[in-house]
């Protein structure tokens, strides 16, 4: 089959999104006329602090913070969950435990793992149900005197399921715990106002809402201490020492506007991928959406072909020019099913071909017909290249997670 070169169809936003154009037009001043050190007193350094406050008032704005000086600009979500945990193991003295989920991001996983094996921190993981959903019967287990944070997040990237962050952070200040969420896939996907919730750290990150990559921050609730991860300069209050990447930040304050203001949007999408969800299942035999659809954050679509292997559907779908994604990880030269899916105990035969279609502001009713009008052929041709074999359907060994 030749190469589609019709326009590309994107659906893999919550992997990353298009750089915004007027995000783009934001951030170049500071690349060329605007060059200055933002902590430079002289009139080259101004322009570049005023835009570092007028992002961080832009950023503020989309979360729902109190206050400006909550915001503390860092490389992404990966360096603002790795902030978050240990300062809070640093901070809070007398508690040396972490409350995480089994479906956290590896940038939150990856870092328990390392306390566990390296610092000798004990890390509950907690499981979910088959939705996705937080077993709270564990979570109230979990918690205790000795919970220096809890670290859970708000919207899950493989799957969309939302967990109850404001009741999670509640309960963890009850036993005296901080409370961190991850809200990297949540941010511009869902109305946030930190400032009613107990929530006391939250991380974001600009390039899953049309800002550049490599830029994010922390939400850092006023009153709780933030011992720093980076040390050095005294930029954002001491907090993370290193020039500020200005054109960067300048960028993520103007993405953050514009995901403010295209929150009304929101029902569009879900629209859409509530189209595709039904469109798929009325048109694909012995597909299963993944996922809690009762309560997912509106552009996130996890979908599952039975028998099949999700990367074999990327590929055909790739040379129709459509790209999507797979919670699979290439793990010791054997494809196995993503981490999540493994908490969530998807049978196995489903769990290797679930595919993750994420929508943006982007998206159009055209590229999901685009879609609904590939995916029939493709699952057929390949659900005849390899026909379930027989007992198949009982082959669901259970495989640990390399997390916990
Ligand atoms: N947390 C979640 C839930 C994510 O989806 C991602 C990115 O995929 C990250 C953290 C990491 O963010 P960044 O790419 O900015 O380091």
């Amino acid at each position: 089959m030749k190469p589609d070169r019709t326009t590309p169809v994107y659906l893999d936003n919550n992997a990353s999104t298009r750089v915004d154009p007027r995000v783009v037009a934001a951030m170049l001043p500071f690349f060329s006329e605007h060059f200055g050190n933002a902590s430079s007193m002289h009139s080259l350094g101004c322009p570049a602090a005023d835009a570092v406050k007028t992002a961080r008032r832009q950023v503020q704005e989309l979360v729902g913070a109190s206050f400006d000086s909550e915001i503390v600009f860092t490389s992404g979500g990966t360096e603002s969950d790795n902030t978050a945990i240990l300062s809070a193991l640093e901070t809070q003295t007398g508690r040396d435990e972490v409350v995480t989920s089994m479906v956290e991001h590896p940038a939150v996983l990856a870092l328990c793992e390392f306390l566990q094996k390296r610092r000798g921190v004990k890390v509950h993981h907690l499981p979910v149900d088959l939705r996705g959903r937080l077993d709270m019967h564990a979570y109230r287990q979990a918690l205790g005197c000795r919970t220096a944070v809890v670290s859970l997040m708000w919207a899950n990237n493989e799957t969309g399921t939302i967990f109850p962050v404001a009741q999670l952070a509640s309960m963890a200040h009850e036993a005296g715990a901080l409370f961190h969420t991850d809200a990297v896939q949540a941010a511009g996907k869902l109305a946030m106002n930190l400032q009613d919730t107990a929530i006391d750290m939250a991380s974001l990150s600009a390039h899953k809402f049309h800002g550049p990559k490599g830029i994010g921050a922390l939400y850092v609730r006023k009153g709780v201490r933030l011992a720093p991860l980076l040390r050095g300069g005294r930029q954002e209050r001491g907090r993370r020492a290193g020039t500020e990447n200005v054109p960067a930040i300048a960028g993520f304050g103007k993405a953050a506007e514009l995901a403010a203001a295209a929150l009304d949007e929101l029902p569009r999408i879900g629209a859409l991928r509530d189209r595709l969800q039904q469109g798929l299942l009325a048109r694909v035999p012995a597909a299963t959406v993944i996922g809690d659809v009762e309560n997912r954050v509106p552009n996130t679509l996890n979908i599952a072909f039975k028998f099949l292997e999700s990367e074999a559907i990327l590929l055909l779908l790739d040379r129709r020019n459509i790209a999507a994604s797979s919670g699979s990880a290439c793990a010791a030269g054997s494809m196995e099913p993503s981490h999540v899916l493994r908490a969530m105990k998807v049978p196995y035969t489903e769990a290797h071909g679930a595919v993750r279609f994420s929508f943006s502001r982007e998206n159009t009713a055209g590229d999901v017909d685009r879609v609904l009008a590939a995916m029939p052929p493709i699952i057929e041709k390949l659900r005849n290249l390899s026909p379930p074999r027989s007992g198949d359907d009982v082959a669901d060994p259970v495989l640990k997670s390399s997390y916990v």
